[in-house]
């Protein structure tokens, strides 16, 4: 399941180092090394998925889930959608086109006080 030469594989591992914020048996999520956002977190599955470009309907269910741990992730980083001008953004980049560079499918979380420094 884990691929060779993937960044993202060995994060999940623990082989390369992160500041993991989550883990579990499907799913890791860390602070992202380059933060664009005071808040900046990437979720990723430990199933090595390239691209969204590559999934198929047997991934529905292990995406579903992603979702919904971004979601309860954004909650326990105080930036969950309540009311007023709370909130936080979910980004999927996806190949070249799309400005993806580590290909291991990640969520990336992002919230707090603009201006951000990309993805803004
Ligand atoms: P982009 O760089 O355009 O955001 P991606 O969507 O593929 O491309 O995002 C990869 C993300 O992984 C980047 O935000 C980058 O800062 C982050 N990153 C790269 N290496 C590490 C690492 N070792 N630990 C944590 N985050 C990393």
């Amino acid at each position: 399941m884990s691929h060779d030469n993937c960044l993202f594989c060995k994060i999940a591992s623990g082989e390369i180092p992160s500041k993991k914020i989550h883990e579990d048996p499907e799913f890791v999520a860390f602070h992202d090394i380059r933060p664009a956002a005071p808040i900046h977190v990437l979720v990723i599955p430990r199933k090595h998925i390239a691209t969204l470009s590559e999934v198929t309907p047997d991934d529905a269910p292990l995406l579903g889930r992603m979702v919904v741990l971004v979601s309860k992730l954004a909650e326990q980083l105080g930036v969950a959608y309540t009311d007023g001008d709370t909130g936080f953004r979910t980004v999927i980049n996806t190949g070249p086109g799309g400005g993806q560079e580590v290909y291991h499918l990640h969520a990336h979380l992002l919230a707090g006080p603009r201006p951000w420094s990309r993805m803004g």
